[in-house]
């Protein structure tokens, strides 16, 4: 269930958001001040905010700019007054609409529901475009050069990431320290296969619970390497 998260601190106001949204199938978080939003739309996981822009404490302009600093996640500025709303505009935070108050209930739920499926479209394509390799607890987005492990993104080197990748990409097959260098490594390199030696000790120590005890780039003794899986 997509989940919202109001602050809002006329509590009328902000009841009156949460019950629409909630009819429409949201969850909805309220939070009256400013610091209390602020800090929760930084730790918490949404889908959407919707921010006064007078708030006790910390206003909707500083929220909205400090959620944009971390995240792309759709935001929805109100405010009382007509100018403020154009001021927002001028500051280019970020948000993505600006409703004026009074405004009808049915009409901000229309809006949301529209930010929403734009946001899904524009991660769902992204997904899509980017060339993701996953072999149980490891992911290497090819696209964006990352890698996670076990859910946690790790930093691999140009080379170790290309090492990986290359054995990732062809799982269960034997290549030959030679075959990895030539592969991995243009002609004008410098090095040997011990260089490949190398890359695959520090690989491992990235992606393996025991190196002693490799699950994914096991050691062909007198052969070399492969990636099961
Ligand atoms: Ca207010």
């Amino acid at each position: 269930m997509s989940k919202i998260l109001i602050v809002e601190d006329e509590e009328a106001i902000a009841d009156l958001e949460k019950d629409y949204l909630e009819l429409s199938g949201f969850e909805v978080e309220i939070e009256n001040r400013g610091d209390t939003g602020l800090e929760k739309a930084l730790n918490g996981e949404y889908d959407l905010f919707i921010l006064d822009l007078m708030l006790p404490e910390v206003d909707g302009f500083e929220i909205c700019r400090e959620i944009r600093e971390k995240r792309n996640t759709p935001i929805i500025m109100v405010s009382a007054k007509k100018d403020d709303i154009d001021k927002i505009r001028g500051l280019g935070l970020g948000a993505d609409d600006y409703m004026t108050k009074p405004f009808s209930p049915s009409e901000l739920v229309a809006r949301v529901k529209a930010h929403m499926a734009r946001y899904d479209r524009l991660i769902g394509s992204s997904a899509q475009q980017n060339d993701v390799i996953e072999i149980r607890g490891i992911k290497i987005d090819k696209t964006a050069r990352r890698v996670w492990v076990n859910g946690e993104e790790t930093n691999f080197t140009t080379k170790e990431f290309d090492l990986l990748t290359f054995l990732a990409q062809n799982p269960n097959r034997v290549f030959t320290k030679d075959e990895l260098f030539r592969d991995i490594w243009d002609m004008e390199s410098i090095g040997d296969i011990a260089t490949v030696t190398v890359h695959i000790k520090k690989i491992r120590e990235k992606i393996e619970y025991d190196t002693a005890k490799p699950q994914y780039i096991e050691t062909i003794w007198g052969v070399g390497y492969r990636f099961k899986v």
